[in-house]
């Protein structure tokens, strides 16, 4: 008998079974815990649902993994050596386009487009460069607080220049009101775009639940296990220190827990065991981008060259997926999402959220005549939560959640409303990895 010899394995309960809670829980049995990850649906994948329908796969959430090589998402997967198995497509940038006073342009994506495309004016394209001078020698810790309405007047006045720089926001964060985002925010989501170090952005192959069944086959590679139907009630916390987790009167006993849900779950999650410095009020604080989802499959369309178009206008974007995914649509069909970013009063105003549908299928009409006829399959989602947490400047990355709560040993956050790095999914993936590496080197793990 070794088992003397045998380090005692360290217990990891992970709940939540969407993007944050997946990551970590792979990076942690890599590493050697023993995970358990409990997911109260029942399915994975939490805000990137996938759902088939008449032969279309849709992505009800989640899509772009902006930021290519350099995000969190293609580190995790290379990390855990799961390329093969979720492979990720680069964005070919000559199908992105934007949509500026009913003209189809080309999103310029090299320093050759900058100069020929017809978005900025003669003057905007000589302010352009002084401008880029100006968001690449920034320093994001003074800006958090800073409207980046206002930080554009101090040195990208041109009208054209301020608008091809404000039209990045929505598409880029989910910010309803363009000029609110944080200047910092802005800062580090555009500074990529304007060093490209590779693609600009990649598609996961197959849709994003080939990612996260990767992540689940890690796990369980590994003996940990992935529940769903699992809701997790309340916590089991003594003398300041986490013990474990309820689930269906079952206490599942943990010397670490990684609570990878969005606020308002953790608002429930905390009510019976109050955690200090994770009060109601602080988590009612957190306010999240939100907006309308109008999903629709077509059939017998002719388009090879247009895979997204920003119709800043509309305060949304487009996205055809199957052009970066083909395996999402059948022979001769086009998958399509248009997402709008909308305030919390236009999505209480019932008028405001039908117009979403009637508003996109007249631009599509406009570009494709008789659109509306080709169209298979149609879902309106109206979605309360886009990304759980804002970036705008009155609710900037130091308001929002901690990683390590401090005021619990062996309690961690993940996920989307976390202050990790990045916009959009990658504050759900860098959470992911710095719980990982917390955790590991805390408990001492072995790899
Ligand atoms: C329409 C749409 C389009 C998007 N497009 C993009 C995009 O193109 N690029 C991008 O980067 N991001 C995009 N996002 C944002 C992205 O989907 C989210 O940032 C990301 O999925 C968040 O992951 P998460 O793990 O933090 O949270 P979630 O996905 O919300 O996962 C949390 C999980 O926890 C579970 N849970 C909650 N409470 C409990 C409990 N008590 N017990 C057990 N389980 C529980 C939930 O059921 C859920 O599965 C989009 C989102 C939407 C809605």
């Amino acid at each position: 008998m070794n088992t003397s010899r045998t380090a005692p394995s360290h217990r990891v309960v992970v709940v939540g079974g969407g993007l944050a809670g997946l990551a970590a829980g792979a990076l942690l049995a890599d590493a050697g815990a023993a995970v358990t990850v409990l997911e109260q649906r029942p399915v994975l994948g939490g805000r990137a649902l996938v759902v088939q329908q008449k032969g279309f796969t849709l992505n009800y959430g989640l899509h772009y993994i902006v930021g290519g090589h350099a995000s969190p998402h293609y580190r995790i997967l290379k990390q855990l050596g799961k390329l093969d198995a979720a492979p990720l497509t680069p964005v070919k940038p000559r199908l992105l386009h934007r949509m500026r006073g009913g003209g189809l342009f080309h999103v310029p994506s090299t320093p050759l487009d900058l100069l020929t495309t017809k978005l900025l004016t003669p003057r905007g394209k000589l302010g352009l460069a002084r401008a880029a001078v100006v968001i690449l020698s920034a320093d994001p810790e003074t800006l958090w607080r800073v409207p980046v309405g206002e930080w554009l007047d101090g040195f990208a006045r041109e009208p054209s220049l301020r608008t091809f720089f404000l039209d990045l926001v929505g598409p880029l964060s989910f910010e309803a009101d363009p000029e609110a985002l944080s200047a910092a925010h802005f800062v580090l989501a555009v500074r990529p775009l304007l060093m490209p170090k590779g693609p600009i952005a990649l598609y996961p192959a197959g849709g994003w639940i080939r990612m996260f069944e990767a992540f689940k086959a890690h796990i369980e590679e590994h003996g940990g296990s992935v529940q769903t139907k699992a809701g997790v009630e309340r916590l089991e916390i003594a003398r300041g220190r986490v013990e474990g987790v309820w689930s269906d009167g079952v206490l599942y006993p943990a010397e670490s827990i990684v609570l990878a849900v969005p606020p308002n779950d953790l608002a429930g999650l905390l009510k019976e065991t109050p955690v200090d410095g994770l009060g109601p009020e602080r988590l009612n604080a957190i306010r999240p981008t939100m907006g309308v989802a109008v999903d629709l499959g077509v059939i017998g369309l002719h388009n090879e060259q247009i895979g997204t178009i920003e119709l800043p206008e509309l305060n949304g974007t487009l996205g055809v997926h199957n052009l970066f995914e083909p395996s999402l649509a059948p022979q001769d069909g086009h998958v399509f999402q248009f997402l709008r970013f909308m305030t919390p009063d236009q999505m209480a105003d019932k008028a405001e959220v039908d117009r979403t549908e009637p508003m996109i299928l007249d631009v599509l009409e406009g570009i494709w005549p008789g659109f509306t006829q080709k169209i298979a399959v149609r879902r309106i989602l109206i979605r309360p939560m886009l990304t759980a947490a804002s970036h705008r400047f009155d609710q900037p990355k130091p308001d929002l959640l901690p990683v390590d709560v401090r005021t619990v040993t062996g309690l961690y956050l993940a996920g989307d409303a976390t202050a990790s790095a990045g916009e959009l999914s990658h504050s759900a993936g860098n959470s992911a990895l710095t719980v990982a590496a917390l955790i590991r080197a805390r408990a001492g793990l072995p790899r």
